[in-house]
């Protein structure tokens, strides 16, 4: 098993990388895995909806998936947990975030900010940075769940696009030969826009993306033997072949390529996303490039995002 890890900004295309990998033989595609035991949580008792988003990506309630079911039971085995009845007695995420815009309690926001800023400079040595037990704990979870995950799909590449750049750096520090991170990230203009439509301000949208670049950069720079391929939005949803091509050579495995993907075209019902945006029900869908900033930014709005782009 190999873990697949997506970083990329909000809004920049990652659900649509993990269902554009997923849809092929290699790679088992579960979303914004760290939410998983949220997820259990909240269809405890009500068991799930479209609507609320607490389904699987297969349609089906998410304890009857039966994809879900052999990993829960895999789990059990090796943990003696029923992660079904017991979610919070297999903790995955790290520093209280547990749900859904989970900022954790003050010491834990504390606690985050420092363990991101060490693992970004990469000056903690390993047997430091994963000794802590209630971390090893964590991490031992992850990967425990990774391996059932490969296990029940049969893939070898598990991929997970949480996003969270702290959780990646912990795994990584953990277990740096088992990770590869993916970065993606999206032409500015498009981010803006979209960001623009979930309310932010244009400069608060352009600084957000150069934040993101900057820490990107320092991650790459500092963190010692980081396995990273990079890809664009807009690379990947014009030319998926060819980028699935390039990156199963990066991993150095066979190109193998699902029929449908050779035209474009991917069915979310085939794969069981835990988390991540209303793309992963479409169901048949065709790849398409979202160009909307096209028609939406005026053309005084992109001369000021030219301005006050720095690093993207
Ligand atoms: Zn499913």
């Amino acid at each position: 098993m190999k873990l697949i890890y997506i970083l990329s900004s909000a809004h920049s295309g990652s659900t649509i990388l993990d269902l554009t990998l997923g849809a092929n033989p290699p790679f088992c595609s579960s979303g914004e895995q760290r939410y998983l035991p949220w997820q259990l949580e909240r269809t405890a008792t009500s068991g799930g909806s479209l609507e609320q988003q607490t389904i699987c990506t297969c349609l089906k309630q998410f304890r009857e998936c039966g994809y879900w079911k052999n990993v829960f039971e895999i789990i059990r085995k090796k943990t003696d947990i029923d992660i079904c009845t017991a979610p919070r007695r297999f903790p995955i995420s790290f520093f209280g975030k547990f749900a859904y815009k989970d900022l954790g309690s003050f010491p834990q926001r504390v606690a985050g900010k420092l363990a991101r800023h060490l693992l970004q400079l990469d000056v903690v040595p390993r047997r430091l940075a994963v000794a802590p037990p209630h971390l090893s704990a964590i991490l031992k979870n992850n990967w425990i769940l990774y391996e059932a995950m490969a296990e029940a799909s049969g893939r070898p590449f598990v991929v997970d696009s949480s996003k969270d750049i702290t959780r990646a750096l912990l795994l990584h520090k953990d277990r740096p030969d088992k990770i590869v991170f993916l970065f993606i990230s999206r032409g500015v203009y498009g981010y803006v826009n979209s960001m623009m439509n979930q309310g932010l301000s244009l400069e608060e949208a352009v600084r957000r993306k150069d934040n993101y670049s900057a820490m990107v950069n320092q991650v790459k720079r500092n963190v010692k033997g980081l396995n990273y391929y990079e890809i664009s939005y807009e690379s990947f949803v014009k030319y998926p072949v060819q980028f699935l091509t390039e990156f199963c050579t990066f991993l150095d495995i066979p190109a193998d390529i699902n029929e449908q993907m050779k035209n474009g075209i991917l069915d979310t019902r085939t794969m069981h996303l835990v988390a991540g945006n209303p793309t992963r029900y479409r169901g048949k869908m065709q790849l398409r490039l979202d160009e909307k900033w096209r028609n939406s930014l005026t053309e005084q709005q992109i001369m000021k995002i030219n301005r006050l782009t720095k690093h993207s």
